[in-house]
């Protein structure tokens, strides 16, 4: 170990979303006292990733939001669409480089906040405060928010499945796009017995984001990615003649493997490494902002970081590891349940849901439309995978 540099009240380990959003919150409700230290390996200077989110109301970062759509769409594997309007909410996206450069300009002109190019190693906890190393030196802080703690993704007793995808932003010489409405699910891919569909982000008539999206427990090679948007774009766009403007590749974690929050008492974890991804989805950005929102304001009110109320209702872990149970089984076409999800709910029962924020009325509602025997299954299979690691 080498020899301590500074110590400070606040160091954020990771300024991706978690870290740069939780300086952003902390820095409007004031803290003017306090001195923070923000460390990640990388420069976050490329548009690296889009977040998209649902919201019913203007979240922490509506002046960077880059696109707002107030209707969505979802596409049968057979070509029957549903336009659904969004009622009270809107589905907005907002792009990671602008994320990045508005939180760099803010660090840059914020005295309380020293920024750190350097890669995290190790955490140790100490009484009363925790000790982080780094290749730049190490440091103590009062506390750390770590995002950048890997899930392991090894117990045997939970569900790992991996959604990846790889997204190419095109301009058409042709108007082929309908800029009001995205596209969450478009099941109009061959079928390979796994869950597979195109995401389509549109930015006008001519140019969009579009993504082959996986379900699935192992990556593809990088032909197979390419192959499989490639054909779909020629295949139902009725225009061969495109320019690819950018890439998009990513992999999130959808796994039921349980993520320890709060795993030392100064040590609370953040973003995908804090549980915030949801494990049904992937969608991660809406609960990053409602999470350190709680953390901030109990803090404000105790003195301690540490909410009362778990990040997720635990009914809701149940469901989510049910439908990834029901993916992962294959018992049933994965277009076959979203489809039935979107065709047969109000889609702001359907984000209540996701969100963890339904009553239990609105729950049996879902689970009535949605194929009993698959999910019944995947729900027996899920109790019994509990009890085994209870027992482990
Ligand atoms: C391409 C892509 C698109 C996505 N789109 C959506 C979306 O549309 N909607 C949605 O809700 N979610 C989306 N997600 C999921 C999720 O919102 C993002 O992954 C989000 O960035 C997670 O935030 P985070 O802070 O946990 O991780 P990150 O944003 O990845 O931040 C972690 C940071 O830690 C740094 N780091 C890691 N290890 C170290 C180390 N040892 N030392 C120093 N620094 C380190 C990294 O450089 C990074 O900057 C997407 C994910 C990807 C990959």
């Amino acid at each position: 170990m080498s020899e301590v540099r500074k110590k400070y009240d606040l160091i954020i380990a990771g300024a991706g979303l978690a870290g740069l959003s939780l300086l952003w919150q902390i820095r409007q409700a004031g803290f003017v006292d306090l001195q923070f230290l923000l460390i990640d390996q990388d420069e976050k200077r490329s548009n690296d990733r889009t977040w998209c989110f649902w919201e019913d109301q203007p979240g922490p970062f509506e002046h960077l939001v880059y696109r707002r759509w107030d209707h969505v769409r979802v596409t049968s594997s057979s070509g029957e669409v549903l336009t659904i309007p969004l009622r009270s909410y809107q589905y907005k996206m907002i792009r990671g480089i602008d994320l990045y450069t508005f939180m760099n300009d803010q660090i840059q002109a914020d005295p309380q906040t020293t920024r750190l190019h350097a890669s995290v190693q190790t955490v140790d906890p100490m009484d009363g405060a925790v000790r982080i190393q780094t290749d730049g030196g190490d440091f103590i802080g009062e506390t750390l928010f770590d995002s950048t703690h890997r899930m392991p993704l090894s117990d045997p007793n939970a569900i790992h499945l991996l959604q990846h995808f790889l997204g190419y932003v095109i301009r058409t010489s042709e108007p082929v796009f309908d800029p009001s409405s995205p596209e969450l699910m478009n099941f109009q891919v061959p079928d390979s017995g796994d869950c597979r569909f195109i995401y389509i982000l549109p930015l006008s008539e001519t140019e969009a984001l579009v993504e082959y999206t996986l379900f699935t427990e192992a990556l593809l090679s990088k032909e197979a990615y390419e192959a499989g948007l490639t054909s779909w774009i020629q295949t139902h766009l009725g225009s061969t003649d495109y320019q690819i403007l950018e890439r998009e590749f990513g992999v999130i974690p959808m796994s039921d493997e349980p993520v320890e929050e709060f795993p030392f008492s100064n040590v609370i974890r953040i973003g995908t490494a804090g549980g915030y991804t949801n494990p049904a989805t992937g969608y991660t950005f809406r609960t990053t902002q409602k999470r350190i929102a709680q953390l901030i304001a109990h803090y404000t009110t105790t003195g301690e970081w540490k909410p009362d109320a778990p990040l997720r209702e635990p009914r809701f872990n149940f469901y989510a590891s049910a439908l990834l149970g029901v993916l992962n089984q294959r018992r049933i076409p994965a277009a076959k349940v979203f489809w039935e999800l979107y065709r047969r709910n109000p889609i702001d029962r359907i984000f209540r849901f996701l969100d963890g924020e339904s009553n239990l009325q609105e729950e049996i509602r879902i689970m009535r439309s949605s194929p009993y025997l698959p999910f019944t299954a995947a729900g027996v299979k899920v109790l019994t995978n509990r009890i085994r690691r209870y027992l482990a």
